[in-house]
């Protein structure tokens, strides 16, 4: 396994990153960059072990409803990337079983990877989201063919790849790209059915980064984003090669939408835990607040704090339930239950903004003007702001300031417009999860108790 230095050092290997328009030779020393590898490095240091056959327990397929329980919750806990690498080592095992029944070439490749890559420790990000040109028009119909990313040329060693993966979170950090189509292809768009595995430093990838790290030099008052953030990136496949071992679907277009359809669960799995823990700290937030401010006992600020707290509890209840109704695949790996897992999903995004105003109306617009550490250190000014910063008695005029900085940060700054799109946008968007929740939903079972209700049948089943 790898340390975090070590992890640290092996971003030196010849990857061509932008950001803010200038490229990057060194991560460790770009402002805009550094904390996120930071945090990537300390969870390294957590799961570090010195054994020389140990492997990141996250990455060890759960065998049991049990062992899922154990895994789902480190998914909202750990840095961004190691939770993409789970869910990329579990999207493709999941594929792996059905590929492997019609293509046992295929099959062999992803099991050999996801070894390998288990070995090696790792991060590898997601790579599924293309350019997608003009909406409206399938890829084969696009002026530019390149909207979608494609083989250009077939070698006897391997492919040519050319095309752009957009918002790939934390791609400028990991070390490998796990490419697959954004959507089901058709016979005649074979060059588009496309699965691989690409290092980010093979020549022709070029990532531009975008973030929402504090641009400020002194942070404290970004409590949490100064130590936990990560970029998402552009990543440019400008004519890149990809040996024939990393490539794990070339063509079989019906197994195109098979990669991006398991991996939706399981992103979709580590947002609802990345969720549960959100929505808490929102409770949380919601409680001290009103407790500074003097007015936890009002009738309206308790009733929006019990609005949060249902809130919170639901997506806990969808996480248990998907965990509780999982499935295993032929090879006796288990997977979280669909529909509970995108019906949470969907939960927790959609009423996020409303849950995210309950917090700022029950706050004040401290929210936005409380002032920073470095103010209320000034001798001169600090002692005036603390006076009139001063709430509740039972909170200090310093901790109330440092609670307003908390739900700037998360959910009013640079990080708070990251979550609103991302809510609505992550997982392949609320759309995508309202298909999905129907899809899997036992329509046939409601229907009968309709009919029932209405005295159309006698007997139904539940
Ligand atoms: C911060 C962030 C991080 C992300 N991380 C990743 C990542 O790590 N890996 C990754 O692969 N992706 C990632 N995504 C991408 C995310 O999955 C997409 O943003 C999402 O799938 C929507 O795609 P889009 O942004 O291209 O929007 P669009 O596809 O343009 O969608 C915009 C709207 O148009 C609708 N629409 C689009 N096409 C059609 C159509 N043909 N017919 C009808 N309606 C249509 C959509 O439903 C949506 O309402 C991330 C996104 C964000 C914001």
């Amino acid at each position: 396994m790898l340390t975090g230095a070590q992890y640290l050092e092996s971003l030196n290997d010849g990857r061509v990153n932008y950001i803010s328009g200038h490229s990057v030779d060194d991560i460790e020393r770009e402002p805009l960059l550094r904390e996120a590898a930071n945090w990537v490095a300390r969870v390294y240091d957590h799961f570090y072990s010195p054994d020389p056959d140990a492997v990141n327990p996250m990455v060890q397929p759960p065998r049991s409803a049990d062992e899922l329980r154990e895994h789902v919750p480190l998914m909202g806990q750990v840095d961004f990337i190691t939770s993409t690498t789970y869910q990329s080592i579990m999207t493709l095992l999941t594929a792996a079983a059905q590929v492997n029944r019609s293509y046992p070439e295929l099959g062999r490749r992803i099991y050999e990877y996801v070894d390998d890559a288990k070995r090696r420790d790792i991060r590898i990000v997601e790579c599924i989201t293309d350019g997608k040109g003009n909406r409206k028009l399938p890829p084969s119909k696009q002026p530019d063919p390149d909207a979608y990313t494609r083989i250009v040329e077939r070698r006897d060693d391997g492919i040519v790849v050319r095309g752009a993966k957009l918002h790939i979170t934390g791609a400028c950090l990991a070390h490998e790209l796990f490419v697959m189509p954004t959507k089901n292809m058709k016979p005649g768009e074979e060059e588009y059915a496309l699965a691989c595995a690409i290092p980010v430093n093979s020549p022709g990838v070029k990532m531009v980064s975008t973030t929402y790290a504090p641009r400020e030099e002194d942070d404290r008052h970004f409590p949490f984003t100064r130590h936990e953030q990560m970029p998402d990136t552009f990543v440019i496949l400008d004519d890149v090669f990809v040996p024939n071992e990393r490539i794990f679907l070339d063509g079989q277009v019906e197994f195109s939408a098979l990669f991006a359809h398991s991996l939706g669960l399981w992103e979709r799995t580590g947002g609802v835990a990345l969720m549960a823990i959100e929505a808490d700290t929102l409770v949380g937030l919601a409680q001290l607040i009103a407790e500074a401010n003097g007015l936890e006992r009002q009738e309206h600020i308790k009733e929006k704090v019990s609005e949060l707290v249902i809130y919170a509890t639901l997506i806990r209840a969808g996480l248990e339930a998907a965990i509780t109704h999982s499935r295993a695949t032929e090879d006796g790996f288990v997977f979280p239950d669909e529909l509970y897992t995108n019906a949470a999903k969907y939960h927790g995004a959609h009423q996020y903004n409303e849950m995210v105003r309950n917090l700022h109306d029950i706050a004040g617009g401290a929210v936005l003007t409380a002032p920073t550490i470095a103010d209320i250190e000034n001798e001169e000014i600090g002692p005036l702001l603390l006076k009139y910063m001063q709430g509740s008695a039972t909170v200090t005029a310093e901790e109330r300031i440092r609670l307003f900085h908390a739900i700037r940060d998360l959910t009013a700054d640079g990080f708070g417009g990251w979550h609103l799109v991302t809510n609505v946008q992550s997982g392949g968007g609320l759309y995508a999860q309202r298909i999905v929740t129907r899809k899997h939903y036992d329509m046939e079972n409601a229907k009968a108790l309709a009919r029932r209700a209405a005295g159309l049948e006698a007997e139904v089943t539940a």
